[in-house]
């Protein structure tokens, strides 16, 4: 048996990376970048105004109030391109080029204008620079702004935007086939009959592999037929970089998959975790490249599985520089048991207490087919192997879930 940290390193070490592609900039949110994002121009691209108010040589307003002579306007698309001189004010607005002469703008809330708008009095001194962003001050033309492997964020559309990428290269997205064993399935649209229940892990794993970046194709429904499971799998290898199987990999008689996966020739690389919920979970690939995760067939082993290995997975292939999810610390609003051996990875809704810190409540949930209690956990609370209890008000490392 491997620890997760282990698993997770063998994961990343055999998944490769996939191809880029150039897609346009409105399909590009929550994509990986496969190309540095460089501006091509200085930002500002001219010292800008950041008030509305009026330019002028801060020398010109070391004693206040003071009038100076208006001698143009310069307007956010329209600048006033002249030099001011000695005495002289320019009405300015937000986003407004600062002209040439000068060094300071003072904003309208303390101004006034006198004789017909061409003079304006200034009630304040203001000092050099105050109220301009110099060109160039937030970014120059050439400097790398993100880098390939950084997942496109709604902010970052903005610099995308920006700088004219109305294209970008970001890596493929991988095609994962979802693959549900188990006799007693039936599709979800069908009332089960006697001993049957609705195959419901298709629809996590498919969800989950949509958040991390993954299309998703749904494989029919494959019983516990090692000749069925394995024509199945080869058929969604032809189109899949992944395929995620859930359930037949316990020690039971109908527990096919890893035999399926044998007699396919798949390398394996893990069968077991020390992990809780989720030991027999089994990492393969195909001869022809194919992924294949064989998760346990537990709706919860499934969640706490898929985010640990096939979440990286997809994330690796997406070249994201930090595929597995992020551990954060928080405080335990109640104990949580551990177990022998295996790290405990416990379903956990996450708040905060009113000094702003991250509290972890574990959920009453009755094991590892509880997907109802699950179903509103917002984290793991990780309890290291071996260790019997963790007290109330400890911290302890979560995952929070995507
Ligand atoms: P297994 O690992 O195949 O023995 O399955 C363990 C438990 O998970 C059994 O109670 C199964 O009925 C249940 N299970 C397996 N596959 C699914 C599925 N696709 N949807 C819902 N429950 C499942
Ligand atoms: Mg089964």
């Amino acid at each position: 048996m491997i620890s997760v940290g282990e698993a997770v390193q063998i994961v990343r070490q055999q998944t490769p990376v996939l191809a880029g592609e150039t897609v346009q900039i409105e399909a590009a949110m929550g994509r990986v970048l496969a190309q540095d994002i460089v501006a091509d121009s200085d930002l500002p691209p001219f010292d800008r105004s950041q008030m509305d108010g009026y330019a002028v040589r801060a020398e010109d307003v070391k004693y206040a109030p003071v009038q100076l002579r208006i001698v143009g306007e310069s307007a956010a698309g329209r600048g006033w391109h002249h030099k001011l001189e000695e005495g002289q004010a320019v009405r300015i607005m937000t986003g407004a080029p600062v002209p040439a002469g000068a060094d300071s703008v003072q904003q309208v809330e303390l101004a006034h204008e006198l004789k017909d708008r061409t003079v304006v009095e200034l009630l304040e001194t203001v000092e050099v620079g105050r109220s301009i962003v110099k060109q160039g001050a937030e970014i120059k033309a050439g400097e790398t702004i993100l880098k390939a492997g950084t997942t496109i964020n709604a902010a970052m559309m903005a610099v995308l935007a920006a700088f004219g990428y109305a294209k970008v290269e970001v890596f493929r997205r991988p095609r994962v086939g979802v693959l549900a064993t188990g006799t007693e399935l039936v599709p979800i649209d069908q009332r089960p009959g006697q001993d049957q229940i609705r195959d419901s892990n298709n629809y996590s794993i498919g969800a989950y592999a949509e958040l991390a970046g993954a299309v998703v194709e749904r494989l029919p429904l494959s019983g516990d037929e090692t000749s069925l499971l394995k024509k199945q799998i080869m058929d969604g290898a032809q189109r899949c970089d992944m395929i995620v199987t859930s359930g037949g990999v316990s020690m039971g008689v109908y527990d096919v998959t890893k035999s399926a996966l044998r007699e396919l020739d798949a390398e394996i690389f893990f069968e077991r975790v020390a992990l809780r919920p989720g030991k027999p979970t089994v990492f393969a690939r195909l001869p022809n490249g194919t992924l294949v995760f064989g998760l346990p067939g537990n709706p919860v082993s499934v969640s706490v599985t898929f985010n640990l290995f096939a979440r990286a997975a997809l994330r690796a292939m997406q070249g994201a520089t930090e595929p597995a999810l992020k551990q954060e610390t928080a405080a335990l609003a109640r104990s949580a048991k551990g177990t022998k051996e295996r790290e405990s990875y416990l379903p956990a809704q996450l708040t905060t207490n009113d000094d702003g810190e991250l509290i972890a409540f574990p959920l009453k949930w009755g094991g590892s087919s509880d997907f109802v209690a699950f179903a509103v956990a917002t984290a793991l609370v990780i309890v290291p192997a071996d260790v019997k209890t963790i007290e109330a008000g400890s911290l302890v490392n979560i995952l929070r879930l995507p």
